[in-house]
């Protein structure tokens, strides 16, 4: 079985973190294929090497001087070479990219030295081949990753390749010219890795030791979820849990290759399993909780509003005319109300508003806004029961008047809706039921 292994920014901030990730690929013979990130943070006081290298390319368009953040940068490369005890020599590397900020500073391409630079360190460091992502990896003309294209030049280069470093973020244009992923991509290459060579698994490996249960900067001390599915991931990173870029998911969903997210400097820790499927339970009844504050309800009330069967679709119209995606739509008898993000719907709420009233002619029409959603995601919800009830006991012990309900169809989550002063205490409360009672 090969395995993929992607090191993540502070997993590479210097020559000691360098040793761990060494050490970490060489106790396992699998771990053929290793996708670096960019050098981050050594400690908080400092700064990433793609941020000092975004600053570069911001002076160089404006013709001022780079030299210094550049400085900076061959300084932090060096001192990892020379930290690790490598002959290796970046200075003809370092000289291609000041020339080129200095002629033509492209975006994408500075940024992405950042990873390149990191991946021929790597592969010195290891005695891996160097393989250059702007060869294997693609986007399309409107700078979309392009999945058949990089699966059919990527594949066979891995074949005829027992081990590899290739670097994270980036790729070639359909123009030819190197392009990168949104911050945070070298998780998604990790992942078009993965899935090209077939890998039995994509190894993530970071800072933390897996995705937490509930958010900690809400909930003191959150515990780790130890497998969980690719849609309770995406129920839960859409609500603003975080533990990888959200992109990262699709290449390897398809091919159903599991993410197993690990903390390089606590390598025994398991980490999480981000897997298809699984007949394992959580222990606690759910998988996660997460949330996010300041949506908007509005409430559309009309009697018989069922028998018009355009109703719905008119209501819709409104919002996306006005390119408002809806969050929710719980429904009554004769009430209808649209849930939608705070920020996108205040700029245009009165042609909304007013467009509703021309084109529904409801009875009543309310807004209310400051609303928090608090979802609670758990693949094992459908086939238990009492969950719903156990989250309206914790609320209803904290006296939080909850707002709204709706169940997903897949039975994967139940999401609810407090006021937004409410959302920390409710996140507790539901948190304290299930994991800590
Ligand atoms: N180095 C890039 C960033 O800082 C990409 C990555 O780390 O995945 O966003």
């Amino acid at each position: 079985m090969k395995k993929v292994v992607k090191f993540g920014g502070s997993s590479l901030a210097s020559a000691g973190q360098f040793q761990k990730a060494g050490e970490i690929i060489r106790a396992d013979k699998s771990r053929v294929y290793v996708v670096p990130s960019a050098p981050g943070k050594r400690d908080s006081a400092d700064t990433k090497i793609t941020d000092l290298l975004y600053k570069c390319y911001e002076l160089a368009v404006k013709g001022e001087d780079f030299h210094e953040a550049f400085s900076l940068i061959k300084d932090r490369y060096n001192g990892i070479i020379h930290g690790l005890g490598l002959s290796l020599s970046l200075e003809e590397a370092f000289n291609a990219i000041e020339v080129k900020l200095l002629n033509e500073p492209e975006k994408d391409y500075t940024a992405s030295r950042g990873e390149y630079l990191n991946g021929l360190i790597m592969a010195d460091y290891l005695g891996y081949e160097f393989i250059d992502a702007a060869e294997v990896i693609f986007f399309d003309d409107s700078g979309n990753f392009d999945q058949a294209k990089t699966d059919s030049v990527l594949a066979p280069r891995l074949e005829g390749c027992p081990c590899a470093v290739i670097p994270g973020f980036y790729g070639s244009g359909s123009d030819g010219r190197v392009r990168t992923f949104s911050r945070g991509g070298s998780d998604i290459t990790g992942s078009i890795v993965a899935r090209a060579s077939r890998a039995g698994v994509y190894e993530n490996w970071t800072d933390v030791s897996g995705l937490l249960r509930a958010d900690p900067h809400v909930v003191d001390n959150p515990s780790v979820i130890r497998n969980i599915t690719y849609k309770e991931l995406r129920e839960l990173a859409y609500m603003g849990a975080s533990v990888m870029h959200e992109d990262a998911i699709f290449p390897v969903k398809s091919a159903g290759i599991p993410i197993n997210i690990r903390n390089t400097n606590k390598p025994d820790d398991p980490g999480t399993w981000i897997v298809r499927n699984t007949a394992r339970r959580s222990k606690y009844g759910i998988t996660g909780i997460a949330g996010r504050k300041d949506f908007c309800s509005i409430i559309i009330a009309k009697d018989l509003m069922h028998s018009q069967p355009d109703f719905y679709r008119k209501v819709v119209q409104c919002f996306e005319e006005n390119s408002i995606p809806i969050e929710h739509m719980p429904s009554g008898i004769d009430t209808m109300t649209v849930i939608v993000q705070e920020s996108r719907f205040i700029e245009h709420e009165q042609e909304v508003l007013s467009r509703i009233a021309k084109f529904v002619e409801p009875e009543s029409l309310e807004v209310e806004s400051g609303i928090a959603l608090i979802a609670v995601v758990g693949r094992s919800m459908k086939s238990q029961t009492g969950t719903a009830a156990k989250i309206f006991r914790a609320l209803a012990d904290e006296r939080i008047n909850v707002r709204m309900i709706d169940q997903g169809a897949s039975e994967l989550n139940i999401i609810v809706g407090v006021l937004n002063e409410d959302f920390e205490r409710a996140i507790r409360s539901i948190y304290r039921i299930f994991v800590t009672e």
